[in-house]
C-alpha cells in the first residue's frame, strides 16, 4: 500500500514515510492510493473478537510496511489492559429508537483524541526506525483543546520525541486547559496563542512547510512531525473504531449482517467524518454520513451549496473542540471523491488560502450529497438536547455529542429516514462541567470548575474520571502566551 498527495500525484510515500513527515513537502495530505476492503466473511470473523484484534485486523491493511508484529505491539501498548477505562475500549450504548451511541472517550484525557493518540507515538516510534535516521522527532501540534492535551500524554517522554502544542488563549474550557498546562513529562511544551484554532493551525503549517525552518532543524539533527489529524496515522485508527461498533451491534442482535446504517459525527476538522467515509468505501455497510456542526457551521454550508467560505464570524461555542472554520480533512474528501484529482485539489486548496473560498464543480457536489447529510445547531439547541436526552433517557452527553444528537434529531424529522444509527460521542460530559451544568439550569458563575465537577455529579450520578479528578489543586508548569507572529520565534526558543 502506497500513498501520494492530495496536491501532487507524483508523490509516493510508504506508510512509514506518511506517518513521520506527517504533511507533504507541497503542502498536500497523504491519501492511500487504493483502499482495501473488508469482506463479509472477514467482518463476521471480527464480530466475536476484542478491539486490539479488529484494530489488528484493519490496520494491517493500510500499514503494509509494518510487520504484523509491529501492528500487534503498537495496537496492544495503545489500546492493552489500563489504557481505557471501558474494559471494551469503545463501548457502544443502546438508547432508544435504534440509536446506538459510541462512546470515543474512556481513554486517559477523556476525550476521542485519544483513540488515535495513545496509538500514535508507536506507529511514529516503529515508522521513524524505518525511516527517519536517527533523527529527533518533533511533533508540533495545534489545537481546539482536545488534540492537545490527548497527544502530550501520548507522547510524553516518548524516546527522541520532542512535543509542542499551541491552543487559542480563550478558546478552550477551563478543564481542558489545565488538563495541558498541569502536562507532566521531560519533552513537553506548551503555549496559549492569541487567537482562534485557525491562526493557531495555519501558524503550525506555515512553519511545517518553511523550507528555511526545516533546514534549521535538520542542522539540529531534529525533523518536524505532526499529530493533528493531517497526520494518517491519525486517521486509520479512527476507521477502527466504525467496525468496532458494527461487529458490537452484530453481536447484540440490534443489527444483522449486511444491514445498513447512518452514522452521525460532531465534527470540527472533519477527521472522524472522514474515518466513517473511508470504513464505508472499505466495505461497511453504511447509508449516509451525518456531519453535525455548530453555529461554526462552515461545512453544513458547504455540503448544501457547494460552496465553501471562510470569511465569516467566528464563534466562541459550547462546544469548542468544533469551533473551526477551516476543516483540514475535507480536502481528503475532495481528493477521493473527485477521482484523485490533485490539480484540482490542488486549485481549490490555492483559493481558500488566497480568497478565503472556493466552489467545487457540480459532478463533485453531487457525489457529495448523495453520501452525507449536514446540519448544525446553536448552543441553545445544544443544551436543549442534553438535557432532553437525560430527562428522557437517563443519558448524559457532553456538548459536543450533543450537537450530534440534536442534528440527527432534526435530520430524522425531516427526512423519515429510520435507519438505524450510530452517533459518535466525543467526549466525556466533565471535560465541560460548566456547560453541561447551565444544560440543567444549575450554573453557578463564583464556583470553582471541581465545585461543578462535584454538583454535577450530585445531579446525575454520572462517574467522575478519575484523570480529571486528580487535576484538583494542580499547579499549572505552563503560562506562556505568544502571538501567531510569533509563533515561529516560540518554537526555535522551546527548542533551545
Ligand atoms: C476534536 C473533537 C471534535 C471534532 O473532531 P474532528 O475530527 O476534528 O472533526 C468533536 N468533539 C470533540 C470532543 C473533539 O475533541
Amino acid at each position: 500500500m502506497m500513498y501520494t498527495s492530495t496536491r501532487d500525484c507524483s508523490v509516493r510515500a510508504t506508510a512509514a514515510q506518511a506517518i513521520t513527515q506527517g504533511i507533504s513537502t507541497e503542502g498536500g495530505l497523504f491519501v492511500p492510493e487504493q483502499l482495501p476492503v473488508i469482506s463479509k466473511d472477514e467482518l463476521a470473523a471480527m464480530v466475536s473478537q476484542k478491539y486490539i484484534e479488529r484494530a489488528v485486523t484493519v490496520l494491517s491493511r493500510f500499514l503494509s510496511d509494518f510487520s504484523e508484529a509491529e501492528v500487534r505491539e503498537c495496537a496492544e501498548a495503545a489500546y492493552g489492559t489500563g489504557r481505557f477505562l471501558a474494559p471494551e475500549v469503545a463501548p457502544v450504548r443502546t438508547l432508544k429508537d435504534d440509536v446506538h451511541v459510541l462512546e470515543l472517550w474512556h481513554g486517559p484525557t477523556c476525550a476521542f483524541k485519544d483513540m488515535a493518540l495513545q496509538i500514535l507515538p508507536h506507529l511514529m516510534r516503529v515508522s521513524a526506525q524505518k525511516t527517519s535516521d536517527g533523527k529527533e522527532i518533533v511533533i508540533l501540534v495545534a489545537t481546539s483543546g482536545d488534540t492537545g492535551k490527548a497527544a502530550l500524554e501520548g507522547f510524553r517522554d516518548a524516546p527522541h520525541t520532542r512535543i509542542l502544542v499551541f491552543y487559542p488563549e480563550n478558546g478552550v474550557s477551563p478543564m481542558q486547559k489545565l488538563q495541558m498546562t498541569t502536562q507532566q513529562g521531560s519533552n513537553v511544551g506548551v503555549c496559549a496563542i492569541r487567537g482562534n484554532f485557525d491562526d493557531a493551525q495555519s501558524g503550525v503549517k506555515a512553519i511545517f512547510t518553511d523550507p528555511a525552518m526545516r533546514d534549521k532543524l535538520a542542522s539540529q539533527g531534529m525533523m518536524f512531525s505532526s499529530a493533528n489529524s493531517i497526520n494518517w496515522g491519525r486517521l486509520v485508527p479512527q476507521i477502527v473504531y466504525y467496525f468496532s461498533a458494527y461487529c458490537d451491534l452484530l453481536a447484540s442482535g440490534a443489527i444483522t449482517m449486511g444491514d445498513k446504517v447512518n452514522v452521525a459525527v460532531p465534527t470540527g476538522n472533519f477527521g472522524n467524518v472522514l474515518a466513517a467515509y473511508y470504513a464505508r468505501e472499505m466495505g461497511l455497510p453504511i447509508a449516509r454520513l451525518i456531519c453535525a456542526s455548530n453555529c461554526n457551521n462552515v461545512l453544513t454550508d458547504f455540503i448544501r451549496t457547494g460552496t465553501y467560505d471562510r470569511k465569516r464570524d467566528f464563534h466562541t461555542t459550547v462546544s469548542p473542540s468544533m469551533d473551526i472554520l477551516i476543516s483540514s480533512n475535507l480536502e481528503r474528501l475532495l481528493y477521493h471523491l473527485s477521482g484523485c484529482d490533485a490539480a484540482l485539489v490542488a486549485e481549490l486548496m490555492g483559493k481558500l488560502q488566497k480568497d478565503g473560498c472556493y466552489t467545487v464543480p457540480d459532478t463533485l457536489l453531487v457525489k457529495i450529497r448523495e453520501l452525507f447529510a449536514a446540519g448544525w445547531c446553536d448552543d441553545e439547541h445544544t443544551m436543549t438536547a442534553i438535557r432532553k436526552t437525560f430527562d428522557e433517557q437517563k443519558y448524559l452527553c457532553d456538548t459536543h455529542t450533543a450537537v450530534a444528537v440534536a442534528v440527527c434529531d432534526e435530520y430524522r424529522r425531516e427526512t423519515g429516514d429510520k435507519t438505524p444509527l450510530i452517533v459518535a460521542s466525543t467526549a466525556d460530559p466533565y471535560k465541560f462541567s460548566a456547560s453541561v451544568l447551565q444544560a440543567f439550569g444549575a450554573e453557578q458563575a463564583d464556583e470553582d470548575e471541581f465545585d461543578k465537577v462535584d454538583r454535577l455529579h450530585a445531579l446525575t450520578g454520572a462517574p467522575v474520571p478519575p484523570s480529571l479528578a486528580a487535576l484538583k489543586g494542580q499547579k499549572p508548569r505552563f503560562d506562556q502566551v505568544c502571538s501567531r507572529e510569533t509563533m515561529e520565534e516560540t518554537v526555535c526558543a522551546m527548542l533551545k
